[in-house]
């Protein structure tokens, strides 16, 4: 027996949904409509009247046509953007279906504890320290809030300062010491938590992340602040992962708690074949990771872990008359920045049921050598200069001017070039960066769905694109 009233608009999503799906083989990668086109569709006056949903539903297909990358496929190597596998999916259209407000044990019984399996399962797979209490939160930007605002917490603590009840009027300014390429959201989480931007000392790196030298002196520099590390475990351009073995020790000896962010590059953790790089990570104090990158589960999905689970109560625990708290259960609210919100521990929990450790390690090691054989691939290619070979699953390529006359920003130009082209033949879609000075195309790796067929077809693209870009040349 199903409902009527949901029948026939749930039937005709996943018609469309299937479709889609089944496109992705044949059609653009890149999104093909413009920014008016796509206004001009959907900013329509709000109806007067009720409409029946699977027109809704058709209209909405129709109208966002063209406007879509294909994440979902196995070409798409743009930023940091993993595809969803099939489980995930379904989890979370029944996420939708059940509607659970997923804050307390009491109002969302299943969806709680399939967070607390959640949480367990997630510490044992990126191997952190079996007792660090955790957050689905929305992506790797809330679970920085998350395991900052412990952080913040921890730190103050220790110079006796309770940062939620006192606040930080007048408190003692709080260091943050990291390395000078780090990701933007870093900034940001520091900007919400009220620690501002000029709380961070910058520590120059090379290629084999922060030293422990460089450390060492930035620390006895601010040895008498209350003092954050942030490390990374993939560095957004080039994958690369700080030596965590020798600099975490250097960061307990200041007493200062050590932040990892691991968005993607947690998950080496997963594969044996690149387990070392996170080598002595669990000694870290808080760890932020994705769900929606590298594990593949829909949009939003971001992990926050920390081994303080005392400092992480502290900054959200939450007591209100009216709701009823659970002794027994776990209660997300109390770990988590938001109040009402997703259960977002649905789609986590099929995407690891279906894809097991194996699985999800097959993941890892294949979007890894995909990147590594379009890298190589690209090599070939009159021009092209690899100028980051991946450690995991980035690269960085730049397109060459082979003018005689040709300036570094001549190069900058050929690269956006033919990215572009690349993008416009709908074989593959890529992204620029910029990286040491140079504008270079980042091949990110991250979709379950990539295969060598799509590695063979994206290098072909690549070096049709590079032709053409070089005969353009005037
Ligand atoms: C993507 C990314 C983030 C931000 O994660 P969101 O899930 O987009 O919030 C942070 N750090 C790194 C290294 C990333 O790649």
């Amino acid at each position: 027996m199903t409902n009527a009233r949901y029948d026939a608009v749930l039937r005709r999503a996943t018609q469309r949904a299937l479709e889609y799906l089944g496109r992705l083989d044949s059609s653009a990668v890149g999104a093909t409509a413009t920014l008016h086109e796509l206004r001009e569709r959907l900013a329509k006056p709000i109806p007067v009247n009720s409409a029946d949903p699977v027109d809704v539903i058709d209209q909405l297909v129709k109208d966002v046509e063209g406007g879509l990358h294909d994440s979902a496929g196995g070409r798409f190597f743009g930023w940091v953007i993993g595809g969803a596998v099939p489980a995930a999916v379904a989890a979370d259209w029944l996420t939708s279906t059940w509607d659970q407000n997923s804050g307390m044990f009491a109002v969302a019984p299943a969806a709680s504890v399939v967070e607390e399996v959640c949480g367990a399962w997630l510490i044992e797979l990126l191997n952190l320290p079996r007792s660090s209490s955790f957050a689905l939160v929305t992506g790797c930007q809330m679970a920085h809030v998350t395991c900052l605002a412990a952080a913040r917490s921890a730190v103050l603590a220790r110079h006796n300062w309770d940062v939620e009840k006192q606040g930080l009027f007048g408190a003692p300014e709080i260091r943050v010491v990291t390395a000078d390429l780090r990701h933007g959201t870093i900034e940001r989480a520091l900007r919400v938590l009220g620690m501002g931007s000029d709380c961070i000392v910058d520590i120059p790196v090379n290629e084999h992340g922060l030293s422990q030298e460089s450390l060492a002196t930035a620390l006895s520099e601010t040895r008498d602040s209350p003092t954050i590390v942030l490390l990374q475990a993939g560095d957004l351009n080039t994958g690369a992962f700080d030596p965590f073995e020798a600099v975490i020790p250097v960061a307990r000896k200041y007493d200062a708690w050590v932040h990892v962010d691991g968005a993607f590059g947690l998950w080496a953790a997963a594969s044996p074949q690149h387990r070392h790089l996170v080598a002595g990570i669990e000694k870290a104090d808080s760890w932020a990771t994705d769900g929606h990158k590298w594990l593949n589960v829909p949009y939003d999905c971001g992990y926050a872990f920390v081994a303080d689970r005392d400092a992480h109560y502290r900054a959200f625990g939450h007591k209100a008359s009216y709701l009823s708290h659970s002794d027994e259960a776990r209660d997300p609210v109390d770990w988590n920045p938001e109040y009402s919100r997703r259960g977002r521990g649905f789609a986590t929990y099929a995407a690891i049921a279906s894809l097991g450790r194996s699985g999800i390690e097959r993941i890892v090691s294949d979007c890894c050598a995909h990147a590594s054989a379009i890298v190589a691939g690209a090599e070939d290619i009159p021009n092209a200069e690899v100028l980051s070979r991946p450690i995991i699953n980035q690269g960085l390529i730049r397109f060459l001017d082979p003018r005689a006359s040709a300036t570094p920003s001549d190069h900058d130009r050929r690269t956006e070039d033919v990215t572009r082209r690349i993008v416009s033949s709908g074989e593959a879609f890529f992204s620029c960066t910029t990286w040491q000075g140079m504008r270079c195309m980042r091949v990110s790796v991250s979709g379950w769905q990539t295969n060598a067929t799509d590695v063979l077809r994206t290098i072909a693209a690549i070096r049709a694109a590079e032709f053409e870009s070089r005969n353009d040349l005037t």
